[in-house]
């Protein structure tokens, strides 16, 4: 049985009708920036997010880019970030001039540990970036606790838990700012590139408008120095469409994920994911841990089953980073996470027996 590592072509398959019938409507309107779209959509996301305001942004590097311009962070700032994230977290905190400080995740969850926060606050520290992992959400009340004992901002990188929640309270609505990404293949995924910034300020979100539209206020008139980065109408529509089936797929990822630990118990040298009490986890991917991953990505490759590692290479190790002066062992934990890592298929519209036949193909090897 061929099973790649992802496809929407189920879902997309039972929406095609209207998502052409959301792409006719951009069409025929003449209008295909910043219009009614956009707007009509960062009201429902902010609906789906239990916040008051979402800013619809190019993509989620840039979501991260505006937000921490947004909050004024910049040259001499330090920001906290995990050191297992993917790398546009820590891009964005160069971007705007600041320093990427890692702090290790739990080995258990792949999250932020709240514990090792505090040993590595300094007196430029400005603001944290928990990332909810692979659809987990972080233990935020004791991320946003420690936030505030210490006057650092919080800021949420949800690209991979839209709809997640810790204590039932929903990722990306903890924060001052909060940023998420709607490339292709996240839960809630465009056709294209696209992102959003959620924010409880108003006077954030205007701050944010500004920024993405070239620092301008009223046409030809700059008040800080912009960007380009929106949200186009187009995709806007497509996601506002989509928006209103993420609860049956997330809903479906959880069900998919239910059968992978089912089907999966018991298998020496396999760690499955480990969820956090208070956490949910919306299963942007299901990841496990084997000492001999490499070889097991190669053996289901022969098997015809797609897999992808999340992420190799961890930041700190990447030619980009060399500034940094942080070393192979400078972060062990992240090192361990990256050698062992494998993310197994897993997209709405996979059935019991594409897990069952992925499963058996690991107990085979
Ligand atoms: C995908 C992703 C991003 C970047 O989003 P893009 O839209 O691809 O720029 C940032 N952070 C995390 C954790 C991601 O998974």
């Amino acid at each position: 049985m061929h099973i790649p590592f992802f496809s929407s072509q189920p879902m997309h398959a039972a929406i095609r009708g209207e998502m052409l019938v959301a792409m006719a409507r951009v069409y025929d309107s003449n209008w295909y920036v910043l219009g009614k779209e956009v707007t009509q959509f960062e009201q429902a996301y902010s609906e789906f997010s239990q916040v008051t305001h979402t800013v619809g942004v190019g993509n989620g590097l840039e979501a991260l880019t505006l937000a921490l311009r947004a909050l004024g962070i910049g040259r001499g700032d330090e920001v906290i970030v995990p050191s297992n994230t993917f790398i546009a977290t820590w891009l964005a905190v160069t971007h705007v001039g600041a320093t990427p400080v890692p702090v290790e995740p739990e080995l258990t969850t792949s999250n932020l540990d709240p514990e090792l926060l505090a040993a590595a606050i300094t007196p430029r520290t400005r603001a944290i970036i928990p990332v909810h992992l692979y659809g987990q959400a972080c233990r935020m009340p004791a991320i946003m606790a420690l936030a505030h004992v210490h006057g650092l901002q919080v800021m949420e990188d949800n690209a991979q838990a839209q709809g997640a929640a810790f204590d039932g309270q929903l990722t990306g609505s903890f924060g001052a700012v909060n940023t998420t990404s709607f490339y292709p293949t996240k839960n809630l995924g465009a056709l294209g590139d696209a992102g959003a910034i959620t924010t409880n300020s108003e006077e954030l979100a205007q701050r944010l408008r500004v920024l993405r539209n070239y620092g301008s206020v009223t046409k030809n008139h700059h008040e800080t120095v912009g960007y380009n980065s929106r949200l186009d109408e187009l995709q806007a529509a497509l996601l506002r469409a989509k928006l209103s089936y993420l609860a049956e797929w997330t809903a479906q990822r959880q069900q998919i994920a239910a059968w992978y630990t089912q089907h999966l118990a018991g298998i020496t040298n396999l760690r499955l994911p480990t969820l956090a009490a208070g956490a949910t986890h919306v299963y942007h991917l299901y990841v496990v841990h084997t000492p001999f991953r490499d070889a097991l990505q190669g053996y289901l490759a022969t098997q015809g089953i797609g897999t992808q590692v999340h992420y190799p290479v961890p930041p700190h190790l990447q030619s980009a980073y060399t500034q940094l002066n942080l070393p192979i062992g400078s972060l062990p934990v992240a090192e361990e996470l990256a050698a062992t890592c494998l993310s197994l298929p897993l997209w709405p519209g996979m059935t019991e027996d594409m897990v069952g036949a992925v499963a058996s193909a690991i107990r085979r090897f």
